[in-house]
């Protein structure tokens, strides 16, 4: 399957590893949009949150589990995650990740939504 969030689990591509388990793997976005910026995803190939069904969803609690294992290591106390599923959401990358992010001060509200046209 020609997917890169897959090859840069495999260590085909080079990424900068936050954290790996079992299940997960974590690593700093290449163009970050917030001081602490990296992906988390699932091992298994999952292509977004629309595909996620009672026998692949244990994998998601995982991807929490981390995220919670990773501010801990960054010493980290507020964070954001974030998951665009499909198009028109902003969905780049069709293996499913999330943004967590940190380190600002963050809004709330439409205008977090940025430009929707
Ligand atoms: P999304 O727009 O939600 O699909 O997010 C995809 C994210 O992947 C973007 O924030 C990109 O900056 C990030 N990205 C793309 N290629 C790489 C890469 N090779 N290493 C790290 N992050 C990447
Ligand atoms: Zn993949």
């Amino acid at each position: 399957m020609d997917c890169l969030f897959c090859k840069i689990i495999d260590g085909d591509i080079p990424s900068t590893k936050v954290y790996e388990d079992d299940f997960v793997f974590a690593f700093k976005d290449i163009a970050p949009i917030a001081p602490f910026h990296c992906l988390i995803i699932p091992k298994v190939h999952i292509s977004g949150a629309d595909q996620i069904t009672a026998e692949n969803s244990e994998v998601i609690g995982k991807v929490f589990e981390a995220a919670a294992k990773i501010a801990k290591q960054e010493g980290i106390e507020s964070f954001r995650i974030i998951n665009n599923c499909g198009d028109d959401a902003g969905q780049t990358v069709k293996h499913i990740h999330f943004h967590m992010l940190a380190g600002v001060k963050m809004g709330w509200g439409p205008e977090s939504l940025g430009k929707t046209e």
